[in-house]
């Protein structure tokens, strides 16, 4: 079972395979699109916001 999300890309919002524990402790996840080819990581600040995210999504898992 694959621990995987996905996320939009901010600038072409294509989606972003991103391993949440990952992107949480700094790591930044390429843009699958080559003509974009930005990066995402999230800075200490807004970390707080993706965890609250996460949780969400998680809610939402057991919920399904
Ligand atoms: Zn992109």
């Amino acid at each position: 079972m694959s621990n995987n999300t996905t996320i939009n890309c901010p600038a072409c919002q294509s989606p972003i395979a991103i391993e949440p524990k990952l992107l949480m402790s700094g790591f930044k996840f390429q843009c699958a699109n080559v003509k974009c080819n930005a990066s995402v990581s999230i800075s200490t600040e807004s970390r707080q916001v993706a965890k609250s995210a996460y949780g969400k999504f998680e809610q939402l898992k057991r919920e399904l």
